[in-house]
């Protein structure tokens, strides 16, 4: 595996793959690396030639106060995962590089970058594009597999991809939870034991609207309050909202095309997940 910390190092690595050979896989990532971004990478490396990871935490896409400064690094047992899950390239930027003064920004969509995440964090999704386009041009990936737990996220980068024709494909890969339910992510590290058993009921609410679904019973409010129900020691619920796959409400879910998503905090960590149906 090549560590490359700069982008002259990352362009002449991939001027060195002959063109018919290159066939790049690329996952991005913010590092601390758990289960979920292995199996984005599991799956990259099956089905790539070359496969590039990044890690980079990307400050664009953080609001003033969140936690930037404390996200969590773990650099060297991120490498060691990297190595043993076959990564042929391993691009570690700096902010330096990354960025210039006065550059010119990519905003999300008005409506569907200020709904549901976009609201709580206005500006978040203009930096996570601003940054996806950049690690899509310098990776001359082929392929880019996001994580459907950022469920928004990875919507406005298909969307990017397409409204600017990017020769990229977007692959959506399927949310990894822990034994008990949770949904993986660096964030879980901030959880101790007694928030963790709390954040629990976030899957179990999940579940308790699939069996709703199951049972006939798709009014939305329905649903909505009976998950509330279920997250009773969760300290606050943002949001739980029902819509369709082009993230527009539902008032009754529709089987096939639906994502419940969610978002709460627990002991001051913010969390996230979804399932579509
Ligand atoms: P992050 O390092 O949090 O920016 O995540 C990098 C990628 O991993 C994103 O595409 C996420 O959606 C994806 N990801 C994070 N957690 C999970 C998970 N539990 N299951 C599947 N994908 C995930």
């Amino acid at each position: 595996m090549q560590i490359i910390k700069s982008i002259d190092g990352l362009k002449r690595a991939i001027d060195k793959i002959t063109i018919d050979d290159r066939d790049i896989g690329f996952v991005p990532t913010m590092g601390a690396l758990h289960s979920g971004h292995l199996s984005l990478i599991r799956r990259a490396r099956e089905e790539s030639t070359t496969l590039i990871v990044s890690i980079f935490v990307n400050p664009t896409q953080f609001l003033e106060g969140e936690d930037l400064d404390n996200y969590p690094k773990r650099e060297e047992s991120d490498r060691k995962i990297c190595e043993v899950a076959g990564v042929d390239i391993l691009f570690m930027p700096s902010i330096d590089d990354m960025y210039s003064k006065d550059e010119l920004s990519i905003s999300a969509p008005s409506i569907r970058g200020y709904i549901l995440e976009g609201t709580k964090r206005a500006g978040h999704f203009d930096g996570v594009l601003q940054i996806v386009m950049k690690l899509l041009n310098l990776s001359r990936a082929d392929r880019a597999y996001f994580g459907k737990k950022d469920a928004q996220q990875l919507a406005l980068v298909m969307q990017m991809v397409r409204d600017y024709f990017l020769d990229c494909e977007i692959v959506p890969c399927e949310i990894i939870r822990d034994e008990y339910g949770l949904a993986l992510s660096s964030r879980n590290a901030y959880l101790s034991d007694e928030q963790k058993s709390r954040a629990y009921q976030i899957s179990k609410s999940l579940k308790r609207a699939t069996q709703l679904v199951l049972s006939g019973r798709l009014e939305s409010h329905d649903i909505i309050s009976n998950m509330r129900l279920v997250m009773s020691d969760i300290d606050e619920i943002e949001y739980i909202s029902i819509v369709d796959r082009a993230f527009r409400p539902l008032d009754t879910l529709e089987i096939g095309n639906s994502m419940i998503l969610v978002a709460v905090k627990v002991g001051g960590v913010r969390l996230i997940d979804n399932i579509w149906i």
